[in-house]
């Protein structure tokens, strides 16, 4: 006969903490507590299984499950010394809902379930205690009324508001037992008024109510939509769990609480939490009175008046303090707990291991791990990667008050204050004159680069998660909301209006990334700490870690930063973006614009000292570690001038007429610059740009030769190549360029030329290029856009629906499409590998910070993952993470 139906109680348990999938988490730690010889009061658990079967089976339930449910509701009535339903001696208990992970959107608890008309007569009988058994009987009907049978619970606050002030009563336990009378009368007349019937007065009758309300909450829409979000399958279904009563509210030495075995905001290791003397279930956390501290210690710190349970009820709290500690022991992870007292005796409700702040996470971790009770691969293991990026940015202090303005996308972490400038130039003037200032832009272009750079924080109105400020904004590790939808700009008034409210340039606002939130004015904030238990642990990590990482940086801030996140080298150096800033972008426009490679190499020779001293004060920081140079990639037309002053700028530049240097511009003009004249496409059609950049690589990496002694080897990367003839062909004037410059200093760069592979046919004729290639990154970036055929840039619109409707698991451009895209990369990996055994593999792009997608690169053996430096320190957590995964696996 199938077994739907778990006993526990009375210090054993048919159940553990391992059937979790079967019992739900809350019935697998009753059993488990039990099991532990804990007072837990009996009671059973009716499995998942049975609400799979409810739904399976039209709403109803195995025909066995009445019959077990009668044996375990005696079992527990004999334990507990009452009998369900008796009359003279009646059984209470509580029905509580459970799933394998706790989800909001569940039927809350029941509790005195089992009390009608003439069983709280007995109760009252039997505790002698008028108050105690009326105030039970309302808090049911309460309950009951609201979860089960969908009254309002208004309705019964209502009527018990209107009564107090009638008394002149301010609390609850103002009222007398003949008070509670009253109401309970009140409270029944109201349910017959709402439902037309009279409130339920069988206990059986009731229980299946419960049990039946508990499934029912599964597929209520709260709870649809949590699994949804959460990707919790439906077919997890949910356990019931019912108990036998004990109460909290039984007089002065009855006491409920909750309570956590370390502090779960700063992770210190001290008992934590709060109780309530004479209460029952929730009243801790619903706010009616003022809950104690359980320590004295916490209370002393809190300047509280009202008596710590350590203090009030100092044999209660021993025997408490004696089960927490065993608990933690035995979970061997810091616990969140529920007991009550009844009378003077203790009994433990719930166990679970505790939520905490990242912070909490680093500490409990690490202290668990040098006290042994975990290994250090554990520790590593339990820190949740994407949870440090709450650590390494500035945020704002909890306790400070926000007065917020908006709530846009929180779409780089961080947080930031400054004055408010409309635009880059602004930005960068604030900046001059020693002013912290915010951008504020409907959108930005890669124009706007130095600008976001000058400011602390960027706000946009318009774009997503993966708009061109977000993306560039988590790159510099600045705070960044985007798409404030609500938010208007006008530029040329030098306002933003929200919710009626304008601001002007100038004055000060917040921006949260982390929230999405804009506050008005500066806010404490608290600055990150990367020394202590995060040292502790990123060391450990490093300790198990296979791959290689590196960072994604151009500007010596980003390599000074990648490197005290601890990366091992440059993965890629983005050379455009040393091409933006100040009077740069009208060389690089002299020679785009150009008609023909003399007025190029004229224009050219204006960037080569830019260049070559860029490069050297990169080599310069990252001293010896290596660096991967991607030559020049983006669409021509990124560069082009658009305003007349600019064009006028550049005519005079170029010696040419305005005119003129329209149509010129008018002809470099793309339908689908992604898909056009870009990466290595512009090295071949104009050499010379190649020539430039790698005489300025050779040189610049001689320059810092001479400065920090360490020779650098720089590694060369030839981007979009889809076949070996385009990689051959730069590749040549590459060399040639080395040896030239050899032949004119006298020193000899070590360096290499490798391949980005993003394009599917470079993944498919990798064999060939390998044969040219000493190394292979990744750009899955663009190896997505090519490979689902979806552009970035216009993605937003549709990727909601298309990730709601399942059709894609997450956004490809944030987590990597392993089926589809990972299957390119693999192929890529193996085609190489077969020419060139040892070629080195590296990711870079935004996949290199993710960590399911750093998991995926551990899997097919990448050499390196390269990600934004304020990524580094997750990335390498995760890799560590994947590493000790697929060696468990193994
Ligand atoms: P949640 O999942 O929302 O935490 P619980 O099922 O844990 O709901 O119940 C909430 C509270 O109800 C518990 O913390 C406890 O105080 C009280 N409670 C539940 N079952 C009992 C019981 N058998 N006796 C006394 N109090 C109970
Ligand atoms: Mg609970
Ligand atoms: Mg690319």
């Amino acid at each position: 006969m199938a077994k739907w139906v778990y006993e526990f109680g009375d210090g054993a348990a048919e159940g553990k903490s391992e059937m979790r999938d079967l019992l739900g988490g809350k019935g697998a730690n009753l059993a488990e507590m039990a099991n532990l010889g804990l007072p837990v009061p009996p009671g059973f658990t009716i499995t998942t299984e049975v609400c799979t079967y409810f739904y399976d089976h039209g709403k109803t339930y195995p025909p066995e499950l009445e019959a077990q449910v009668n044996a375990a509701l005696e079992q527990a009535g004999k334990i507990a010394g009452h009998v369900f339903g008796d009359e003279a001696n009646p059984l209470l208990v509580s029905v509580r809902s459970g799933s394998r992970a706790s989800m909001p959107g569940m039927m809350d608890t029941v509790l005195n379930l089992g009390l009608t008309d003439s069983t709280v007569e007995a109760l009252a009988k039997s505790s002698g205690n008028d108050r105690f058994a009326y105030d039970s009987y309302r808090r049911f009907i309460q309950m009951y009324s609201n979860v089960v049978l969908d009254v309002d619970h208004h309705l019964f606050e209502d009527i018990l508001e209107t009564f107090k002030e009638r008394k002149g009563y301010s609390l609850d336990t103002d009222l007398t037992g003949a008070d509670w009378k009253l109401m309970i009368t009140a409270y029944k007349a109201k349910v017959q008024e709402v439902l037309g019937k009279p409130f339920p007065q069988d206990p059986k009758a009731q229980l299946w109510g419960a049990i039946g309300a508990v499934f029912g909450s599964w597929m209520n829409p709260r709870a649809i939509t949590y699994r949804r979000l959460q990707n919790i399958p439906a077919s997890w279904g949910t356990a019931v769990n019912v108990q036998a009563m004990v109460f909290g509210n039984m007089g002065e030495t009855s006491a409920t609480g909750v309570a956590f075995t370390r502090n779960p905001s700063t992770g210190a290791s001290e008992l934590y939490g709060e109780f309530l003397i004479n209460a029952q279930g929730e009243d801790v956390v619903a706010g009616i009175r003022t809950p104690q501290n359980i320590t004295e210690a916490a209370r002393i710190e809190a300047g509280s008046d009202k008596p710590s349970m350590e203090t009030a009820l100092p044999e209660v709290f021993a025997e408490f303090l004696r089960a927490t500690e065993l608990l933690e022991k035995h979970y061997r992870d810091m616990q969140d707990m529920e007991f009550t007292v009844e009378t003077g005796k203790l009994w433990m409700l719930q166990t679970r291991n505790g939520k905490r702040t990242a912070k909490a996470s680093l500490r409990i971790a690490v202290e668990m791990a040098n006290d042994g009770l975990i290994t250090r691969e554990e520790a590593v293991m339990r820190i949740d990667p994407a949870a440090l990026d709450q650590l390494l940015h500035p945020t704002i202090d909890p306790k400070a008050e926000r007065q917020v303005v908006v709530t846009g996308l929180p779409a780089s972490p961080g947080a930031a204050s400054g004055e408010i400038v409309f635009n880059s130039d602004d930005a960068e003037a604030a900046k001059a004159s020693g002013r912290k200032c915010i951008l504020v832009r409907v959108e930005t272009s890669p124009e706007d680069i130095h600008g976001m750079h000058a400011s602390e924080g960027i706000l946009t109105t318009r774009g997503g998660m993966t708009s061109h400020a977000a993306v560039v904004a988590r790159g510099m590790g600045k705070p960044c909301v985007s798409g404030a939808g609500s938010v208007r700009v006008d530029y040329k008034a030098g306002t933003m209006t929200s919710a009626g409210v304008t601001f002007k340039k100038g004055d000060i606002i917040t921006v949260d990334g982390t929230t999405g939130q804009v506050i008005k004015g500066a806010i404490a904030m608290l600055q990150p700490e990367l020394s202590g238990e995060f040292a502790t642990l990123m060391e450990w990590a490093d300790g198990v870690r296979r791959m290689g990482v590196r960072a994604n940086a151009e500007t010596p801030t980003d390599a000074r930063v990648a490197r005290k996140f601890g990366a091992e080298g440059i993965g890629l150096c983005r050379t455009e973006h040393m091409f933006f800033e100040g009077d740069r972008i009208v060389a690089v426009r002299e020679m785009i614009l150009a008609d023909d490679e003399a007025g190029r190499r004229k224009a050219l020779a204006k960037l080569l000292p830019i260049q070559r001293a860029d490069f050297a004060e990169l080599f310069e920081i990252m001293s010896g570690l290596p660096v991967c140079i991607r030559l020049l990639d983006p669409p021509l037309h990124e560069f082009l001038p658009h305003t007349d002053d600019e064009i006028a700028e550049v005519a005079t530049s170029l010696g040419v007429s305005e005119d003129k240097l329209r149509s010129r511009a008018s002809e470099l003009h793309e339908f689908n610059p992604m898909l056009g004249f870009r990466g290595c496409r512009l090295a071949i059609a104009f050499p010379e740009i190649a020539e430039m950049q790698a005489r300025a690589i050779f040189e610049g990496a001689i320059e810092a030769k001479k400065k920090t002694g360490a020779m650098v080897t720089p590694e060369i990367m030839v981007p979009l190549v889809f076949g070996k003839t385009e990689l051959d062909l730069v590749k040549a004037s590459i060399d040639a360029m080395a040896k030239a410059v050899e032949t004119e200093t006298g020193d000899k760069v070590p360096y290499s030329v490798g391949t980005m592979i993003e394009l599917p046919r470079a993944c498919l004729l990798a064999a060939e290029i390998a044969e040219s290639a000493e190394f292979f990154s990744f750009g899955t970036n663009d190896l997505t856009q090519t490979g689902l055929g979806i552009s970035r840039d216009d993605a937003a619109s549709f990727l909601g629906p298309y990730t709601a409707k399942g059709i894609l698991a997450s956004d490809p451009f944030v987590t990597i499409d392993q089926r589809g895209v990972g299957e390119l990369v693999e192929i890529g990996i193996a085609r190489g590998q077969k020419t060139r055994p040892a070629i080195k593999l590296g990711i870079c792009g935004e996949h290199g910070g993710d960590p399911a997608s750093i998991h995926f690169c551990e899997k097919v053996g990448l050499t390196y993952v390269s990600c934004s430096p304020f990524r580094v320190p997750i990335a390498r957590l995760a890799a560590a993470q994947a590493a000790l995964a697929v060696k468990s696996k193994s």
